[in-house]
């Protein structure tokens, strides 16, 4: 079958869920045996969203060939199970930079280089890559941005220009806004019938529309928006405000969104959607009674999208578990000793996350030393890890400078130092430890009993590793080095055996965590969370019951 190539453009307003949408349609596809990749396309210039602030755009996404990618490519592997790569991210930059590396060549053979066609052919190009490898019956590509924006229009130009050469191979989704008007009482369809109108303009007529709304949108109104908008009655679709993102999927197939790409690429449509374990995973979702508290200890908290990943992998852990999450972002610029007692108390598990430079750094290590010393279960990510291994050189070895390079470039103790490779490296896009490395995991320890084997493969951000000129040292005092990747001796993980859960990753568990596979690290974690937090009820209660009992 030719591959089938499915746009998603949004408008009216941002921040819509493409993404969400996107994934969910793909998972749906994959549930009726279809092969399927998600790719996204950023209008910024910006070659890749690795030197961009958190503030800016939210979590930035790694994929195991080691690109720095946009927090869609998250959910995108989360919904799907299906691995991304460097193809399924491309930036208006990385087409800039592609044309002009090839103007400099002289590929152009002394044309004017112009945006019509040279840079619309070379978006065009890098749509069909992951297409013509053959592994896909379907490539869904989403357009970045809104409908209007002037960093858009190459790439709807180029989506105008295929949808013309690809004919029946391939159709437009487009997502808008219908808002509530309190005050009126009434749903408006007004911006997305102009939001359509503007599509029009540039040449593309949407196939199906997805109305994101938070009131139900009647018939009748979804009737008149298909007639305002060329689009059959049955392809406006609502997107109702879910409990659940993992409920999307379910909610598109209910209004056959499914069906309606099968049918309209020409794909015969034989049975339901093998959607099984996914409907198990949103029942066992929603009906986990009792709660698990984890506390996230980084200094993006005000915006979640921040720690992306990290959330998802462990709401994936919490509901294997059985359990509802309460996640409570903790800001780390806002702790210290003599609060800490306040701010992290009554949690069952305690998360330090990842992260860049001084800001916030020693609230980490107060919230480390806290954990530590109460034996509160506590899992430390990359810059995480890096802060137990500083807190335990300080606190433990008697090294009260112990620092990493990056904090403080002339400590006397750089129990964190950069690696050697990094060492010649001043460009700062692209040029981290990124990607997928081996891990080889000591048998025994808490890691390999968690993960069930000794040998994973894991994905990496950073410049900094531990020292392992300190590691006899902090053996000998009983934090372990228990994961090294085997070609480079680099250590990957550390843990204290003695405690709850001790556990620091260089590497991001938290970016393969999926739907249907949970990461182990993640699972285990939470159900040593569970455990305290069960210890700590049966501590209390006979307490309360002798009080009874006197009564
Ligand atoms: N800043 C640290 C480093 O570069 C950790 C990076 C991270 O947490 N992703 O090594």
């Amino acid at each position: 079958m030719e591959t089938k190539y499915i746009f998603v453009t949004g408008g009216v307003v941002s921040s819509l869920g493409k993404g969400i949408i996107s994934a969910s349609l793909a998972c749906l596809l994959k549930a009726h045996g279809q092969r399927v990749t998600i790719q996204k396309y950023d209008p910024y210039i910006n070659i890749d969203p690795g030197t961009l602030n958190p503030y800016e755009h939210g979590e930035c996404y790694v994929t195991v060939d080691g690109h720095e990618a946009d927090l869609d490519l998250g959910h995108y592997e989360r919904f799907t199970n299906v691995r991304t790569t460097r193809a399924n991210n491309v930036t208006t930059g990385r087409i800039y930079q592609s044309v002009i590396d090839k103007e400099r060549r002289g590929d152009y053979l002394g044309k004017t280089v112009q945006i019509v066609p040279h840079i619309t052919d070379e978006i065009k190009r890098n749509i069909m890559l992951l297409g013509k490898t053959g592994d896909y019956d379907y490539v869904i590509t989403e357009i970045g941005g809104t409908v209007g924006d002037i960093e858009s229009l190459p790439f709807l130009e180029s989506v105008r220009q295929l949808r013309w050469e690809l004919g029946d191979n391939s159709l437009c989704i487009h997502l808008t806004y219908v808002p509530y008007l309190h005050a009126a009482k009434e749903l408006k369809t007004k911006p997305t019938q102009h939001s359509v109108k503007q599509l029009q303009e540039l040449g593309i007529q949407p196939d199906i529309l997805v109305l994101r709304t938070e009131k139900d949108i009647p018939q009748q109104m979804r009737r008149k928006i298909a007639q305002f908008c060329n689009v059959a009655p049955d392809a406006v679709i609502q997107s109702i405000d879910c409990a659940s993102i993992y409920e999307v999927p379910l909610r598109m197939h209910d209004q056959h969104l499914d069906e309606i790409v099968l049918r309209k690429t020409g794909v015969e449509v034989k049975s339901a959607p093998d959607m099984g374990a996914w409907l198990h995973f949103v029942d066992r979702l929603h009906s986990a009674s009792e709660t698990v508290t984890i506390g996230l200890v980084g200094k993006y908290v005000e915006l979640q999208d921040a720690y992306k990943s990290i959330s998802e992998a462990l709401l994936h852990a919490a509901v294997y578990n059985d359990r509802k999450l309460d996640l409570c972002y903790i800001h780390s610029e806002k702790l210290y000793d003599h609060n800490v007692d306040e701010m992290l108390g009554g949690l069952d598990g305690v998360i330090i996350a990842p992260g860049f430079g001084q800001r916030g750094i020693e609230g980490k290590f107060a919230a480390l030393k806290w954990c530590r010393e109460h034996d509160i279960p506590t899992f430390g990510i990359c810059l995480g890890m890096q802060c137990m291994v500083i807190e335990y050189a300080r606190n433990v070895l008697g090294l009260p400078e112990a620092n990493s390079t990056e904090m403080n470039p002339s400590t006397p103790h750089n129990v964190i130092d950069l690696m050697e490779e990094q060492k010649s490296i001043h460009n700062m896009g692209g040029t981290m430890r990124l990607g997928a490395y081996d891990c080889r995991l000591q048998p025994g320890s808490r890691v390999a009993g968690a993960y069930g084997t000794t040998d994973v493969k894991e994905r990496h951000r950073h410049r900094f590793e531990f020292n392992n000129d300190y590691r006899r040292l902090f053996e000998q005092a009983g934090m372990k080095c228990v994961g090294e990747n085997p070609a480079t001796g680099l250590v990957e993980v550390v843990e204290i055996p003695g405690k709850r859960w001790w556990v620091g990753t260089q590497y991001h568990p938290e970016y393969s965590s999926t739907v249907l596979s949970p990461h182990p690290l993640f699972l285990s974690f939470v159900a040593a969370a569970v455990k305290y937090h069960e210890e700590k009820l049966l501590q209390t209660i006979p307490a309360e019951t002798d009080q009874t009992t006197i009564e």
